[in-house]
């Protein structure tokens, strides 16, 4: 037998074993819905490699469960735990034998949520974001609104209809009404957009009453992953006044397969952009030591064709910021919240998250180059949302794509 063991995996490979994320699968061959982590071109099936490494009961309940929810509600030193288990049995020559088997091809499988998603709330932490759409729905005034700098604007949003990477996204009906318009109408969205995001997945919950400072926030944040908040721009702009989006983003939000844990994040840590406003005492993270900004390069593909390359380290509010917000009035957290960060747009026309902004609100048609045209999206058209951040020893992880195509409205 000469075939390469399935745990060759090369250094430059985005799934090596400085990323170990974690995500949820089955295959036609085994319908059972398993907790996977993803490695090289394979996903270890981790509940059956703690049964044949024979790993402690606890942590082979954690591995063996059909969801990420168990792990998730363990905390940081079962995390760190679980991932030094599965660095050994994936590097260390003992195991070889007994881990080899438990390897599926990631081909071969079928991804499904990987966490039971409690709360959802959307972040708007992009200051080029927020600016560009001042710019396109308020000219002439200020871009951004009084408060932005002083809080990281955010609303609940609706968690059931999160859904795993490859989920068709139906074109959503609604209320419209242009300007212009005398009265408004009911039918397809003519305006449906793309939001490329970076989502963190709370592990350890909070008690109702209590604050999570910023130093604490990494005993809660137990990963990341990617988010596309698909949004109906036409019924959302009719909706939005006074209470913020509902109907044209409720629809559908589409998350990548795979939760990235913070700690495979430790060589992304950066400085977030200078403020120019001092951020309140429960918001202020300039002297945080290592600092929360993360250098994460998002790249948004439309039916294959690459049209933008958000940089997540331009956003103004970190994670920690957005979880210390969320919870200063006393808001509890639960296992399996989520929250994204808003919109990842740069300073270049070519890092905009959104096609609101990367058409400039329809102005500037992209060009795709099988000849087409593109203001928002058509029936068909897929969306890729992928990314990249640096590893150790200058190599790079990645976070799993999230993918979603546009069906027809119903
Ligand atoms: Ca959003």
């Amino acid at each position: 037998m000469s075939a390469v063991s399935p745990l060759a995996v090369p250094p430059d490979a985005l799934f090596g074993v400085g990323n170990l994320p974690y995500g949820v699968f089955s295959t036609a061959a085994d319908p059972r819905r398993r907790l996977g982590v993803a490695y090289g071109d394979h996903v270890l099936d981790a509940g059956a490699a703690a049964r044949a490494t024979g790993a402690p009961g606890g942590l082979a309940g954690l591995l063996g469960a059909p969801s990420l929810n168990p792990l998730l509600a363990a905390g940081r030193p079962t995390w760190r735990r679980a991932r030094a288990a599965l660095t050994e049995w994936l590097t260390a020559e003992q195991h070889r034998a007994a881990v080899e088997p438990c390897l599926v091809p990631l081909a071969d499988t079928t991804s499904h949520l990987p966490f039971e998603v409690a709360d959802y709330v959307d972040f708007y932490a992009s200051e080029h974001h927020a600016a560009n759409l001042g710019r396109i729905f308020r000219p002439g005034a200020e871009p951004l609104t009084p408060n932005w700098k002083h809080l990281p604007i955010g609303y609940h949003g609706r968690a059931g209809t999160i859904v795993v990477s490859g989920t068709p996204v139906v074109r959503p009906c609604g209320q419209r009404k242009a300007p212009g318009d005398p009265a408004p109408v009911h039918g397809p969205s003519g305006r449906l957009d793309i939001e490329a995001e970076v989502g963190f997945v709370v592990g350890t919950p909070s008690p109702l009453g209590s604050r999570v400072a910023l130093t604490d926030a990494d005993d809660h944040v137990f990963g990341v992953c990617l988010v596309n908040d698909w949004s109906a721009r036409d019924l959302q702009a009719w909706e939005y006044v006074p209470l913020g989006p509902f109907l044209g983003k409720s629809f559908a939000t589409s998350v990548s397969p795979w939760v990235v844990p913070l700690d495979a994040l430790a060589y992304a840590r950066t400085q977030p952009p200078a403020r120019d406003t001092a951020p309140l005492p429960y918001l202020d993270d300039r002297a945080a030591r290592p600092p929360y900004g993360l250098d994460i390069t998002l790249e948004v593909r439309l039916d294959g064709h690459l049209i933008a390359r958000p940089p997540f380290a331009a956003m103004y509010w970190t994670y920690a910021q957005m979880l210390a917000h969320l919870t200063v009035n006393g808001a509890s957290l639960r296992t399996g919240d989520l929250y994204a960060s808003g919109t990842v747009s740069g300073p270049a026309p070519d890092s905009r998250g959104a096609l609101i902004e990367l058409t400039w609100n329809g102005e500037q048609p992209l060009a795709l180059p099988d000849g087409t045209r593109r203001t928002f999206l058509e029936d068909g058209d897929e969306v890729v949302i992928s990314a990249t951040a640096p590893g150790p020893d200058g190599t790079r992880i990645g976070l799993g794509a999230v993918a979603g195509r546009i069906e027809p409205a119903r």
